[in-house]
């Protein structure tokens, strides 16, 4: 009888970890894992961290030796690009076009940076990031004395904003918003983040957005439509990812903001999976959502994998996440597209604080600065974890509790 055979599309976080799970869940056929990066899978946080900043070696961020691949059987193929999915034929071609027929296959090809359409984004030294080589980039130009300008301030704009200070570099950042993240976490914890920000230096510009990049062949400096003209030696551009679904799409998958998959990861074509930041998966808490979240790209990535053996239940995980700057440690439980109430536990002024979201008294995440302890940590007993079961049940809470300094948060789960 011919080996089963399971080809994974995107050697990233979520298609390594797959590969690997199938292997780990003893899957003896064939597993081809396709990745259009020279690098086997890596985690993407420290590039715009610790790796950032010199501190981090891009060899700790693979998320298994090269070896692995090799031992357990995985063909991990490099600077393979796949350019369509034959759901007929069930073959992937390749660039260069080479076919590889599959039995099942996965799809995790991630997301790109977004490219706003604004005049001389195409200049020399308008950088993005999502990339070993990008990070690498950013470093290079990222010397002390330096003037860079941040454009966005979600995720990756803020922590490389913070990484390029603390590599001495003079940073002016441009938001739309009125704070920093404001739209994820709202605008009372987006202030106090701003005054973190504000208090290393940076020149923070809400509200405002860019105009044009100007310069002759290298950028020079960044006018605003609030009319604002900076100088720089380079710009840092974040602001938000497309996912790659043009071969879901190209194939006929249902598409909706991503890819939809149901909760066992299952795309609406015959066969075919996916997972990772490209999933608009349905879960059996949030309903719809896309997460483009590290713990959600490995946590589905091996959903996927158990779901393609027919092992798996549903992928009910309650989503997490956490980002790093400068000091400042910031985790988040759930997930909360909007809140009717906005309860807080500690002060914003000492900046150590839980900031719990509500909708009609059910909590539907919770935030710590400093606080909190990370959720994933088994080790750690900490304060969101005691709010896992609180999102997880739905249960119907007294805001005045949450705030409440003397009330155990593990008080409030049902028996
Ligand atoms: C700089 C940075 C910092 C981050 N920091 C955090 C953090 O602090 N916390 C957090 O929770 N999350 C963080 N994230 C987000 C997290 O890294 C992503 O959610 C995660 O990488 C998504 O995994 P993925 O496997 O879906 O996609 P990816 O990791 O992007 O992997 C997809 C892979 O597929 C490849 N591919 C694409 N198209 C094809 C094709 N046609 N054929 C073959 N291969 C293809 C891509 O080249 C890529 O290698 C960060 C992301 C970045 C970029």
């Amino acid at each position: 009888m011919q080996r089963q055979r399971f080809v994974i599309v995107g050697a990233g976080l979520a298609g390594g970890t797959a590969a690997l799970t199938l292997r780990q869940e003893g899957f003896e056929g064939e597993v081809t894992l396709l990745g259009a990066e020279s690098h086997p899978p890596y985690s993407r946080p420290p590039l715009s961290k610790g790796y950032m900043r010199g501190e981090e070696r891009f060899e700790d961020q693979l998320v298994a030796a090269e070896e692995a691949y090799a031992s357990q059987e995985i063909d991990l193929q490099r600077g393979a690009r796949a350019v369509r999915i034959d759901t007929g034929g069930k073959l992937v071609e390749l660039e260069g076009g080479e076919r590889r027929p599959y039995d099942r296959l996965l799809v995790t090809p991630g997301g790109r940076n977004r490219r706003p359409a604004v005049q001389g984004i195409e200049l020399e030294g308008v950088l993005q990031l999502r990339t070993v080589e990008e990070a690498d980039r950013i470093r290079a130009a990222a010397r002390p004395g330096r003037r860079a300008v941040v454009v966005g301030m979600g995720f990756i704009g803020s922590e490389v904003t913070a990484s390029l200070r603390q590599l001495g570099v003079e940073v002016t950042a441009i938001d739309g918003n009125r704070a920093p993240l404001a739209r994820v976490l709202g605008l009372e914890v987006g202030e106090v983040l701003a005054g973190v920000h504000r208090d290393h230096g940076v020149e923070l510009l809400r509200e405002d957005s860019v105009a044009a990049f100007e310069g002759s062949g290298r950028v020079e400096r960044v006018r605003t439509a609030a009319g604002r003209v900076i100088d720089c030696h380079f710009v840092v551009v974040g602001v938000g990812i497309v996912p790659n679904v043009e071969l879901l799409s190209a194939a006929g998958a249902a598409m909706e903001n991503g890819v939809l998959v149901d909760e066992m990861c299952r795309t609406s074509l015959p066969g075919v999976y996916a997972a990772g930041d490209i999933a608009n998966h349905w879960h059996p808490v949030f309903g719809r959502l896309r997460v483009e979240h590290w713990n959600n790209a490995s946590n589905q990535g091996r959903s996927a994998a158990l779901s393609m053996l027919e092992k798996g239940g549903p992928y009910d995980y309650v989503h997490s996440f956490w980002s790093d700057q400068y000091d400042q440690s910031l985790e988040y439980l759930g997930f909360a597209a909007s809140w009717d109430r906005l309860v807080f536990r500690g002060s914003l002024e000492s900046r150590r604080f839980l900031a719990f979201y509500l909708h009609e008294n059910v909590l539907q995440a919770v935030f710590g600065l400093n606080r909190g302890g990370d959720p994933e940590d088994p080790e750690k007993d900490g304060e969101l974890k005691a709010c896992l079961p609180l999102i997880r049940d739905r249960i119907r809470l007294d805001p005045s509790l949450l705030a409440d300094e003397d009330h155990d948060l593990s008080a409030f789960t049902v028996s």
